[in-house]
């Protein structure tokens, strides 16, 4: 299988601070990937540099051998890169199809962005609920939202920074079946999450950071076992 996502030796330091260190991985195409690791360990400060919302970063990272350094978000969207982000960020005067509209209005899509945006906006169930406001969804739909407008633009890779906080267990089940077709359509899906029951359904493969670094990769079953990761992260729960 050919790889999707490289990056080497990613870092990102908020004045003395070093958030991310030196991380090196390679995703390939197709691939679940789970990220976990303590709160402050560094998982969305990797999705923000790899994702192209810190402009300055360490490290390179390529998205199918193209070199993704320098690029926009919007740029990297449109080479097919997309996140949601932990925290939802709807347009709250724009209605549920015109949250979705807009990345294609702003892709060059906006002659298929009508039809297209009501396509992804069924695949997460939310059709019925296309010309309602955001504040009028509930919190999964809210969630399902998010991960609507992020397909649009038919990404290669999705990453889902903690798509699944604060659901109940029904509902992050809803999302982590929402991944699995997803990924079954061909995206190439990291998913980042503290939720083990999600993680361990969804992933094929899981790293863990912590403090900023990646301390183990490789089949989740494997992961889990590990000691450091026991100490450093599923013993402080
Ligand atoms: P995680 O997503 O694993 O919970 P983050 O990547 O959000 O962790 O944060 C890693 C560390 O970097 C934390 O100590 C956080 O306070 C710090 N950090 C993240 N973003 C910024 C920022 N924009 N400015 C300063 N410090 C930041
Ligand atoms: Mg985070």
């Amino acid at each position: 299988m050919s790889i999707l996502l490289k990056a080497e030796r990613v870092g990102k330091r908020f004045g003395g601070f070093v958030a991310l260190q030196e991380v090196d991985l390679e995703l390939r195409t197709g691939e679940r990937l789970g990220l976990i690791g303590p709160n402050g360990s560094g998982k969305s400060t990797f999705v923000n540099c790899i994702s192209g919302d810190f402009a300055q970063h360490d490290g390179q990272v390529t998205l199918a051998g193209q070199p993704l350094n320098g690029l926009k978000p919007n740029e990297r969207a449109r080479r097919g890169l997309a996140r949601t982000f932990q925290l939802p960020q709807p347009f709250n005067s724009l209605s549920v199809l015109e949250n979705v509209r807009i990345p294609l209005l702003f892709s060059g899509a906006a002659a298929e962005a009508t039809p297209r945006a009501m396509e992804c906006l069924d695949q997460v169930e939310l059709g019925p609920k296309a010309l309602k406001l955001p504040r009028e969804l509930t919190q999964v739909e809210q969630r399902r939202l998010e991960l609507a407008r992020a397909i649009a633009l038919r990404p290669q890779l999705l990453i889902a920074d903690e798509a699944m906080a604060g659901l109940s267990n029904a509902e992050v089940d809803e999302i982590v079946a929402l991944l699995l077709r997803l990924n079954g359509q061909g995206v190439t899906i990291i998913m980042i999450e503290h939720i083990m029951r999600a993680v361990t359904a969804f992933a094929e493969r899981l790293i863990v950071f912590v403090a900023g670094r990646k301390i183990a990769d490789g089949v989740p079953r494997e992961v889990l076992a590990l000691r450091e990761v026991e100490d450093a992260y599923l013993g402080k729960q």
